[in-house]
């Protein structure tokens, strides 16, 4: 085993586990192995791990919960990060002080949201319909029902390309149309949220709406990552893709939903090879017919996809 995996089991122990099957833990239910998988429980763990992946030149990759990402079939070279434990709590904070919350990274967004609505703040509620936990959240500036993450964001805590602490302010972000200006050696770990007090119960009634809005119009029911694609300025991409009668074509066991043009749901053994090669056929038919070039949402990670 080379230096940096004993440094691994050393340092961070139970934590850690080798050739972990990555497949079961993404909502596509697709790709290969983690060569090293972590779980961190605080933050002196996630530096240990970090820093050792620092010293011996070894990629890094942070999961959420999976909902927005392609693993390649061949895995993830390097180590693989799931934060846990205290990086995934929500606190309110003591003395309370009005319209402020703060969200681990690893917390998913459910959670976070049954916290604010306990707390007496609404507004930020379609954050509950989204998948994921709240880092993945806020590197993809998720969105949902006219609303999206960055508005709400007071200050981000992460650890930046040193691995030193560093609290940057919600307009630095860079937050834009699914997307943020994090770099890609920074790792968040959470953040400070400001949401107005509310009318929790109409909150509540609003989620329960949306959450019936999303059964009936998204093939929940199947294995997928959400959107494949980014919606084109003033355009959606389902309606492109549907209007090319796409619906229903496949790949090996990768389908365009017939529910949902934009979703790709694997069928049962769909790769990450028939993905992609299904998706770039969709990009190549709009493409030719509306002259529009679909950029992945989706975030295709591991060996082969380029970094
Ligand atoms: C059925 C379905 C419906 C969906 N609907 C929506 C929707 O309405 N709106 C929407 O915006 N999205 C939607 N999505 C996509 C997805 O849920 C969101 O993008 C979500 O925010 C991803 O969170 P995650 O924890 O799963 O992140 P992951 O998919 O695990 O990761 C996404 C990216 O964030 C990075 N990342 C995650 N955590 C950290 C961290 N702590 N530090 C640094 N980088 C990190 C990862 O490396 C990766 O690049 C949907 C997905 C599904 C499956």
């Amino acid at each position: 085993m080379s230096g940096w995996k004993d440094r691994l089991r050393l340092e961070v122990g139970a934590r850690v586990a080798f050739d972990e099957p990555l497949a079961p833990k993404v909502s596509f239910r697709i790709g290969g192995p983690a060569e090293a998988y972590v779980r961190p429980e605080n933050a002196a763990e996630l530096v240990s791990a970090l820093r050792i992946a620092r010293e011996h030149e070894v990629p890094v990759t942070v999961l959420g919960s999976g909902s927005n990402v392609l693993i390649s079939d061949a895995g993830i070279a390097g180590l693989v990060v799931r934060l846990s434990g205290e990086l995934a709590q929500v606190t309110t904070p003591s003395p309370p002080e009005p319209e402020r919350i703060y969200v681990g990274a690893g917390a998913l967004n459910s959670r976070a949201v049954s916290q604010m609505l306990q707390d007496g703040l609404a507004g930020a509620e379609f954050l509950a319909t989204i998948p994921g936990t709240f880092g993945g959240a806020l590197i993809m500036n998720a969105g949902a029902h006219g609303g999206e993450i960055g508005p709400f964001v007071e200050t981000v805590e992460l650890l930046n390309g040193d691995l030193e602490l560093e609290r940057r302010p919600g307009p630095s972000c860079g937050f834009v149309y699914r997307g943020s200006g994090f770099l890609r050696d920074e790792f968040i770990l959470g953040a400070w949220l400001r949401v107005p007090r509310g009318d929790v119960e109409s909150a509540r009634k609003h989620l329960r709406e949306m959450r019936l809005a999303r059964r009936r119009t998204q093939p929940i029911g199947q294995p997928n990552a959400g959107s494949i694609f980014k919606n084109p300025p003033g355009e959606y991409a389902g309606r492109l893709i549907e209007a090319c009668g796409l619906k229903g074509r496949r790949v090996g066991d990768a389908e365009i939903s017939s529910l949902h043009a934009n979703f790709i749901v694997n069928l049962g053994h769909a790769t990450a090879a028939e993905v992609s090669e299904l998706a770039a056929m969709v990009q190549s038919e709009v493409s030719g017919r509306f002259g529009l070039e679909l950029q992945w949402e989706v975030k295709r990670i591991g060996r082969g996809f380029a970094r």
